[in-house]
Order: C-alpha cells, then sequence, then structure tokens
C-alpha cells in the first residue's frame, strides 16, 4: 500500500483554495499577507511584514476572505457548486463564544463534509473540545490560537490540502472501483455466481486493481472491451458477453475452457500465444499485450490485441490472468495496406523498384551460397513509350503501359514456363516504361533468352484501346545473377547496359550481358566525362575546309569542322565523339561554342578582305534542332558576332527531317526567313525523297561523298550523281560536291553542272592561319 508521504506527494494540488472568515479587516489582511506570495514569508519570515508586491511570484494559495459567516456559507455554497470546493476554512467564532463556533463549524460541515475546518481564536472562553465533540470527524477539525504565526498558518494551509486532496483521490478511485466491481459483478451473475459469493476474490481483484493507477486503466479499458477471466487454479476461463459477440457467436456457446480461445487462434498464431502467455505466467512481468488472429464464425480471421494482467500471491505466484481483448483487423488491414502501397505500383500493382530489389537481393544471396541456383534478371524498356504518350495523351500511355504488363504477366504464367522454372518469376515496374523481371530456378543464357523472345513476340502484337490500334515494342537486357554479384545495384546496372546495346541494334531485340559490353561503357563514360572537360578546357577547336566555286575555280567559303585535342590521345575525330556528344545532350553547349567561333572568324575574314564574298558552313545536329531556341541562338549568335546572315550556312543532315515534327519546320522556316540559307548534308545516305525535300526551304544539296567516289566504278553510279544534280535544279537547288579528291571526278562534276565541290583535291581541313593564308593567295581551279 502507498504510504503517507507518497500520498502528499501524489496528491500535492498545485493550487489550494483557503477561506478565511473574520470580522477584523486587520485580521485579513493579515491572511491576505499569509496567502499572498510565498515566497516572502518563506525568505523573510514572518517578522518581514510586507506587502507581496506586484510582478512577484503568485502563490499556490487562493484566498478567500469572508467577514461573516453569512457571507462564509454562502462563498462555501457557491463554490461547491462550481465543483472547485475549498480544501481549508479559517475561522473565527464571531462572538467568541462556544455556541457561536459549534454552529458556524456545523453550518460548514453540513455543507461541505469534506472540507478542513481550523478555528483560529484569542477568546480564552472558546472551548474547542465542545465544538468537536458536535462537529465531526475529528482528524478534519483543527485549532489555532490567536495570534498566529504565519508560517504556522501556511504549514497548516498546506498540510491539509495535500491532505485534502489525497483523500479526494482516494475516494473517487474508490468510486470507480466500486463501478468496475458492480458491473463485472453483473456480468458476472449473469453467467456464473461462483464468482460473486468469493468474496475474498474480489478483495483480491479489488487489491490487484488498486496497487497501481495502470492496472486502473486496463481495467477500464476493459469496460469496453471483451473481457476473460481465468482461473488458473481450477483451468477455467470466464469469457464476457462481448468476447462471444466479437467472434459472431453467442454467449455461453462454449464450456468455459482456456483450449476453447486456443482452438480458435489462427494455426500460425497458437504456438506464439501458448508461449506469450506461458512466459508472462511465469516471467512475471507487468503487462501482457499480445496480437494475434482469431477465428469468427463466419470463417474469417480477425485481429485481435490482447492485454491482460496476472494476479499474484505473496510468492508472486499467479493464481488467475485477467484481461481484455479487443478486435483490430481494421486498424491491420490499414496497416497492411499501407505496407503494400509502398512496396508496389499504383498504375499497374505489380511490385515496385523497391520491393523488386530486395527479391534481387535475396536472389544473389540464394547464388552465392549454392551457385547451382541461377538466375536471370531480365530489363525491359518500351521503344517508343514517349510518342504514345506525346501522341495519344496519358491516358492511353497509361492503358498501354497496364496492358504491357498484363502480357508480360501472362507470358510468365504460360503453363510451359511455370512447368519449367516454377511460380517464383517476380515481374516489377521499375519506373516509367520500364518493367523488371526475376527469372528463377534457370539453368543458363538460353532459358532467359526464350522467356525474352516469348515477351518481345507478344508485345510485337497491336494493342487495341477505344477501338484504336497501337503498336509498341522493348528492347530488352539479360544479365545472369551468378555468385560473382554482391550487389543489387551492380545487376542492375548490367542488365541495363545489355538494354542500351540490344536499343542499339535496333528495336525489337535482347541483348545479353558480357563483360565487353561492361568495358565499353565504362570506356564510353570516361568519353563522356573526359569530352565535358574538353569543353572546359579549351581542347576544342575548328579546321576549315575550303569550298570551291566550280565556275570560277575559286574559294567561294569554308566549312567548320570540329576538333578535339585530346591531351593523351591527340587530336580525335568528330565521328569519334560527336555521336556521344548527341546521345548526351553535350552537342548542344558544344554546337553552340562551335557556332560563335565559326561565326567570329568569318567576321573577322571578313573585315580582313572585304571584297571577297565568302561564306561559311556550319555542322547542326538534328539534337540541337530539338531545342526550341536554335532561331533565336543564330540571331543572337550573327548579332553578337557581327556576321551578316547571308554569309552563313548551316549544314543539317536528313535525320531532322525524318522526325517530321512541327516544331523543326518551324523552326527552319524561321532560319529562312532570318536570311540563313540551309544545305542538307550528306544527301543520298539517308531516307529523304527529292520531292519530299521540296518542302522545306533548303538552298542546296551536299552530296555524299560516297557517291562521289562510286564514280569511277562506272556509268550506272555516274548516272545516279547526274540525276541527283537535275532534280536538285529542277527544284531550284544548287549542289556540292564533297569528298572531291581526283581531277577527274572534278571535271566530270563540272561538265555535270554542279556548282561548289570540296574536298581533297583542293584542301584538307585546315587550321584558321592556314585558311587565311589561303583565301590571300586565292588558288585556282578553273579550267
Ligand atoms: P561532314 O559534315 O560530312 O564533314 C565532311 C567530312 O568529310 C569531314 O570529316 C572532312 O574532313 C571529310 N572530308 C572532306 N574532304 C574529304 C575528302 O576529299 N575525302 C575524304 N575521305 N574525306 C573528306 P570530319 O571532319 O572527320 O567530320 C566528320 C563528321 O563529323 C562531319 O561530316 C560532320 O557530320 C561531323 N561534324 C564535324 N564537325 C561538326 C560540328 O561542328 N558539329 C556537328 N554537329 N557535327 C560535326
Ligand atoms: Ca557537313
Ligand atoms: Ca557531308
Amino acid at each position: 500500500m502507498t504510504s503517507a508521504p507518497e500520498i502528499q506527494n501524489r496528491h500535492a494540488p498545485t493550487q489550494i483554495r483557503v477561506m478565511a472568515v473574520d470580522d477584523e479587516p486587520a485580521t485579513l489582511q493579515a491572511y491576505r499577507w499569509v496567502f499572498g506570495s510565498p515566497e516572502v514569508w518563506a525568505d523573510r519570515g514572518a517578522a518581514a511584514g510586507r506587502q507581496p508586491g506586484a510582478g512577484e511570484l503568485p502563490g499556490r494559495f487562493v484566498l478567500h476572505t469572508c467577514s461573516g459567516a453569512d457571507q462564509a456559507t454562502q462563498a462555501l455554497r457557491d463554490a461547491i457548486a462550481q465543483g472547485e470546493p475549498y480544501s481549508v476554512v479559517f475561522f473565527d467564532p464571531l462572538q467568541g463564544t462556544t455556541e457561536e463556533g459549534v454552529s458556524t463549524a456545523a453550518a460548514i460541515r453540513q455543507l461541505d463534509p469534506d472540507v478542513n475546518i481550523v478555528i483560529v481564536t484569542h477568546h480564552a472562553e472558546l472551548r474547542p473540545e465542545r465544538i468537536a465533540a458536535q462537529v465531526r470527524p475529528l482528524d478534519k477539525l483543527l485549532y489555532l490560537q490567536k495570534p498566529f504565526q504565519p508560517h504556522v498558518l501556511r504549514h497548516f494551509a498546506s498540510t491539509l490540502a495535500a491532505k485534502w486532496s489525497a483523500e479526494r483521490a482516494l475516494q473517487r478511485s474508490h468510486k470507480d472501483l466500486e463501478q468496475l466491481v458492480a458491473e463485472r459483478t453483473r456480468e458476472l451473475e449473469r453467467v456464473n455466481n461462483q464468482l460473486r459469493t468469493d468474496i475474498s476474490r474480489r478483495r483480491d481483484v479489488e487489491r490487484a486493481l488498486v496497487e497501481s493507477q495502470e492496472r486502473y486503466a486496463l481495467a477500464a479499458r476493459a469496460a469496453n472491451d471483451a473481457l476473460w477471466d481465468w482461473d488458473l487454479i481450477s483451468n477455467r476461463i470466464y469469457y464476457s458477453e462481448r468476447w462471444f459477440r466479437m467472434l459472431g457467436l453467442e454467449p455461453g456457446e462454449f464450456l468455459p475452457n482456456p483450449e476453447v480461445w486456443f482452438s480458435r487462434a489462427h494455426p500460425e498464431d497458437r504456438q506464439p500465444l501458448r508461449l506469450a502467455i506461458q512466459d508472462h505466467l511465469e516471467e512475471g512481468g507487468e503487462h501482457f499485450e499480445f496480437e494475434h488472429r482469431l477465428r469468427h464464425a463466419d470463417g474469417s480471421y480477425r485481429w485481435i490485441h490482447c492485454r491482460g494482467l496476472a494476479v499474484r500471491d505473496k510468492n508472486r505466484v499467479a493464481s488467475r490472468f485477467v484481461g481484455s481483448m479487443s478486435d483490430v483487423t481494421a486498424r491491420k488491414e490499414a496497416e497492411a495496406q499501407l505496407v503494400h502501397d509502398a512496396l508496389h505500383d499504383a498504375l499497374t500493382g505489380l511490385p515496385n523498384r523497391v520491393l523488386f530489389i530486395e527479391r534481387l537481393q535475396h536472389a544473389i544471396q540464394v547464388v552465392r551460397r549454392n551457385p547451382n541456383m541461377l538466375s536471370a534478371l531480365i530489363f525491359l524498356d518500351l521503344d517508343n513509350f514517349k510518342v504514345v504518350n506525346d501522341s495519344l495523351g496519358h491516358w492511353a500511355g497509361d492503358e498501354l503501359l497496364r496492358a504491357v504488363a498484363g502480357r508480360i504477366d501472362r507470358c510468365l504464367r504460360g503453363s510451359d514456363l511455370v512447368a519449367r522454372f516454377g511460380t517464383e518469376q517476380s515481374l516489377a515496374r521499375f519506373g516509367g516504361d520500364e518493367f523488371t523481371i526475376l527469372l528463377g530456378g534457370i539453368r543458363d543464357h538460353d532459358d532467359a533468352i526464350r522467356v525474352a523472345e516469348r515477351i518481345l513476340r507478344e508485345l510485337s502484337q497491336p494493342f487495341r484501346f477505344r477501338g484504336q490500334e497501337v503498336y509498341t515494342s522493348a528492347s530488352i537486357g539479360i544479365a545472369l545473377v551468378d555468385e560473382s554479384y554482391d550487389d543489387p545495384s551492380k545487376l542492375l546496372r548490367d542488365a541495363d547496359i545489355a538494354m542500351y546495346r540490344a536499343k542499339a541494334s535496333g528495336r525489337s531485340s535482347y541483348a545479353i550481358f558480357d563483360t565487353a559490353m561492361h568495358e565499353r561503357a565504362v570506356q564510353r563514360l570516361d568519353l563522356e566525362t573526359a569530352l565535358r572537360q574538353a569543353m572546359e578546357r579549351g581542347q576544342l577547336h575548328l579546321q576549315y575546309q575550303p569550298v570551291i566555286a566550280l565556275d570560277s575555280g575559286g574559294i567561294c567559303g569554308f566549312e567548320a569542322l570540329l576538333r578535339w585535342r585530346h591531351p593523351n590521345r591527340g587530336l580525335v575525330a568528330p565521328g569519334e565523339f560527336v555521336p556521344l556528344a548527341e546521345e548526351t545532350g553535350l552537342i548542344n553547349p558544344i554546337g553552340g561554342w562551335v557556332l560563335r567561333e565559326a561565326c567570329l572568324q568569318m567576321s573577322a575574314w571578313q573585315r580582313a578582305f572585304p571584297a571577297r564574298e565568302l561564306f561559311m558552313a556550319v555542322n547542326v545536329s538534328s539534337r540541337q534542332f530539338a531545342r526550341q531556341d536554335l532561331a533565336r541562338q543564330v540571331r543572337s549568335t550573327l548579332e553578337e558576332t557581327g556576321l551578316e546572315p547571308g554569309r552563313l550556312k548551316l549544314e543539317i543532315t536528313e535525320s531532322v527531317l525524318l522526325e517530321n515534327n512541327e516544331t523543326f519546320r518551324g523552326t527552319l522556316e524561321q532560319l529562312h526567313s532570318q536570311g540563313v540559307a540551309l544545305h542538307m548534308d550528306d544527301f543520298g545516305t539517308g531516307y529523304s525523297s527529292l520531292s519530299y525535300l521540296h518542302r522545306f526551304p533548303f538552298e542546296a544539296l551536299k552530296i555524299d561523298r560516297s557517291f562521289v567516289k562510286q564514280m569511277e566504278q562506272g556509268p550506272r553510279n555516274q548516272e545516279l550523281v547526274c540525276s541527283i544534280v537535275k532534280l536538285a535544279h529542277a527544284l531550284g537547288m544548287r549542289t556540292t560536291a564533297e569528298g572531291v579528291e581526283t581531277e577527274e571526278q572534278l571535271s566530270w562534276l563540272r561538265q555535270r553542272r554542279c556548282q561548289f565541290a570540296q574536298g581533297f583535291l583542293f584542301s584538307r581541313p585546315v587550321d584558321a592561319s592556314v585558311a587565311r593564308r589561303l583565301i590571300e593567295e586565292a588558288p585556282s581551279w578553273a579550267d
């Protein structure tokens, strides 16, 4: 049991409400001093006799002063009505007679049976024992001689208030307990009257419940939950009405047998439940708490949160085990849903990246323990998903992803595959239009290839949404999960590299990762890093190759060609790094630099040789066209460098037109209207036809050097070049022959009225200083 000082501590009220009743204003004033500010009195003692000043800490006391008995009883009545009773009343029986004291004290006691009454008086004839004889209880009536010492008064007030509030707490507890016990008793009466008569048991329960406030809380909760009460000695258990109802059963449907509980527990939870109970009873922990599933009458399992408490004897041996159960199925389901959502893709319902990586990790562990347990990682990326998304809208994109997921899933569930590899295949949406498959139980590459081929075949069938046929294809990378891997990220990286390989070799294909692939990928990465640095470190520069006007035989312009002066590798040709720059997007800053550099150069030559009408041809990659602002970039570069627009030619390959994109067309038109000429580069190597070409504002065609080279091989190839020139002329375009290396080629082209030529015969691409000398010297290749 709790000792007295503990009660005082625990129940020491934060505020003590005190009433003082006296007809002398000076005494009331003294009360105010005493209870006004505790610090003043504590520090300086009663002698200080000073009023607490403004701003001093407020005391723990709330003092109410009254000058008469009527006033006091009224104030008490109000306080009780408001639920804020006083803990102590100090009063002076006004006339100083015993009768007066008895009647006031009796009135106060009648109003408030709990309040402590302190009679404070200097009337010598007052006989406190007589008052005490008539006003009970004795321990709530005290006597104090006037004039009082302030600290004595304060001490009285604090001690009495602590006692007072401890009593009240105890009263409340008793009331709660009584209520609980009454409820409990009512329930017990209905089912089992054994307990009701067992008063000593009930006292046990009462004592156990009183022992700690937490136990109180448990019992209170139990009032709302299902209850059970297990007599460990007779091994009978009482289940409350709610216990049965919670499981869809009729109250009392089963015998009071603990096995009923265990037999309804989920098979997986049964043993853990028994162990947990056993532990609790033997080890004697404070609380028993356990979550498990119980079978409902409808056959489903409900999640039950179970709390309990053992009642122990002096030797801590448990004789009884009581507790509650609540149905937490809804919470459990919500939790499970949260976990599911965190690990699955909302669109397709497939596992997401997080869950997949977890499984991959597991597969790696398996193969590291047992190298025969091979599996394969298949990484699949849709080839044209962006086109579907952009042209048909996100709705169709979502539909496509769902349908693709469905088809892959069906592929994996195909009976022959299941027979071969089992059902442990795991498909995930890895992100965007990427899917990953973990193919377990394979023997070698061939197994994975068969699955990849099957998937590619399935996906090549058209999809149908809202009456529209949509085609898609995928590229697949395969990596074998073998014991050389220690980390899912490396596996994913390798499968990804293989997937890019597949994509590069044409759509709808697969590739298997090998180490050479990895090395190439690493090299590419190195190259990319080096190229970025090349920009910053000024390792890029331009060479210029003269273009000859075949009628005059003189130089009429230059083509700017990009060079990379690599610190270790020497001069690197653009063929080795421009494609990479295009892939990585580095071509944008590089192309911007090329344009500016070439324009600056030509602008300088223009000033140096004002009489010469020279142009500068700059190569522009289709990737640069993808940026909306190419036309603006060109205009501002021209303004900045002071080059006339008419002197700039942009060389573009056919791939720009193949994109058949309205933005590209718009950009071409804008450039044209700015006065910048467009030249079609490498004509004949792509797919575009002349008729198609004439819809775009091209000034000239550059006949690819492979045609020029083939001319020597016979009249048929000559005819091809001849017809290109003729058709170009018919469409109002001029022609430039690339790669002219011999006098024969030159004279032949001249006869066929090709306007311009370029090639080693005239000059290789040269540095700016050499090109400048060429302009000065003005060599001529006239007839
Ligand atoms: P291209 O636009 O067709 O450039 C002509 C290429 O032919 C140049 O190769 C040039 O050196 C080479 N060439 C010129 N005359 C002859 C000849 O008589 N015989 C032979 N066999 N070759 C000749 P280069 O400089 O290696 O450039 C290769 C390609 O790189 C260019 O082909 C162009 O597509 C691209 N490129 C070069 N500079 C740039 C640039 O600044 N930006 C972009 N986007 N691409 C560029
Ligand atoms: Ca070119
Ligand atoms: Ca070319």
